[in-house]
């Protein structure tokens, strides 16, 4: 069997292109999907996935592993920066959906079976709709509340807020009382059997995301995320240390020895790999053994695609410490048009059940994709009041 031809199809999904990756085998019919989107960075992308194509066609697209070395090493530059990462990412999901149709069993079979009966899903309030989840101020707490009232509604056990607002490096207490504001007003909507998350977008800098964790400790956050630049291992470490609320991180970094400094300096309880940027199913792999020997939990990051999503669960199928999937629906109402999913929602618990079908079991539609061709991402631009550049 060989690689006949590698396509990229980009969908416009609103507040992303979806980039989805097309690997074309000699065989009638086999092809295999895979993600590689990376919002304002579309072209880049499509532009990566045809360089790294030259090295790929007319391979045997099986041999996953040896391809992931081929594409990571053999174009001198390593596959680390976050465009070729996202790229080899986009392929890599693709050659082990391949790779699981070739053997008929879905991918997390080829990994040693379920490791348990479903995975849970979280979502943004809002749904993943762009302008509730990134544009609700934190001075309207009651719509944070409103929006977690839908969110249980809606069947989540847990959602997520962006409920800190940016600041400058040092802020006296009002963004620390808004934001607080807004999660003791969730806290009081939801009450304490919905495991609430706040994601600070790596807004605060290490000393102003100390103050935003201490302030919401009191209200049992299931994690606080990026508190901090991602960059900043040691503001990381530091905040961890200080508060009992679980630290997440890790949606922005894209290579093992990255992941290794994170965890070997404990600066996240919880590991936001995201697959379609960490290098793939193959480095997702890697990642989840690393973290596993400092018992870090695994919460992929995956607000992308649907072919994201099949291969987050497959994942969490396979991985013991997997604990929570990331998931939107409300992004585009046409998401379904796109793709058929082998795995089932349960509506009420939103929890899934674990595919069946082959690979990742997902098929995408190439008619509607060329339905939502590409256009070029809003931008999300962040200043302070005095004009100097943030952090959205
Ligand atoms: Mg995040």
């Amino acid at each position: 069997m060989k690689i006949e031809r590698i396509e990229t199809l980009v969908c416009h999904a609103r507040m992303r292109n979806w980039v989805f990756v097309k690997v074309i085998t000699d065989q009638p019919g086999l092809v295999g999907w895979g993600e590689a989107t990376l919002e304002w960075h579309t072209r880049s992308v499509v532009g990566a996935v045809e360089d790294l194509a030259s090295l790929l066609i007319g391979e045997d697209p099986t041999r996953v592993e040896h391809l992931w070395q081929v594409m990571w090493r053999q174009h001198f530059w390593h596959g680390s920066g976050i465009v070729r990462a996202t790229a080899i990412a986009g392929l890599d999901l693709a050659l082990w959906d391949i790779a699981g149709k070739t053997l008929g069993v879905p991918c997390h079979k080829l990994w040693g079976g379920p490791v348990r009966d479903y995975v849970r899903l979280y979502s943004h309030l809002g749904g993943g709709k762009m302008e509730s989840f990134y544009e609700t101020p934190v001075e309207n707490a009651g719509r944070f509340a409103d929006l977690a009232h839908e969110a249980v509604e809606d069947g989540f056990t847990a959602f997520k807020a962006m409920a800190v607002p940016p600041t400058m490096p040092i802020e006296g207490l009002k963004p620390i009382r808004a934001a607080t504001a807004c999660v003791a007003a969730i806290r009081d909507a939801v009450g304490d059997d919905i495991d609430v998350m706040v994601d600070c977008h790596a807004r605060p800098s290490p000393a102003m995301g100390l103050q935003f964790a201490k302030a919401m400790e009191p209200y049992g956050l299931y994690f606080f995320e990026e508190p901090c630049w991602p960059e900043s291992v040691e503001g990381l470490a530091m905040i961890n240390a200080a508060v009992s609320t679980p630290i997440a991180t890790g949606e922005r970094v894209t290579q093992l020895p990255a992941f290794r400094d994170l965890f070997a300096r404990r600066a996240c309880e919880i590991c936001q790999l995201d697959i379609t940027h960490c290098g793939g199913l193959t480095e997702a792999r890697r990642v989840a053994a690393l973290a596993e020997s400092y018992r870090i939990a695994l919460a992929p990051h995956n607000p992308q695609g649907p072919v994201s999503t099949a291969a987050s669960l497959e994942f969490g199928f396979s991985q013991p410490s997997y604990i929570i999937c990331e998931s939107v629906h409300s992004d585009v109402p046409w998401r379904e048009d796109v793709v058929e999913e082998g795995f089932v929602v349960d509506p009420k618990t939103r929890t899934v059940r674990p595919n069946m079908r082959p690979g990742l079991g997902i098929s995408i539609d190439d008619n509607e994709v060329r339905k939502h061709p590409f256009q070029q991402e809003a931008l999300q631009r962040v200043f302070y009041r005095d004009g100097s550049v943030g952090d959205w």
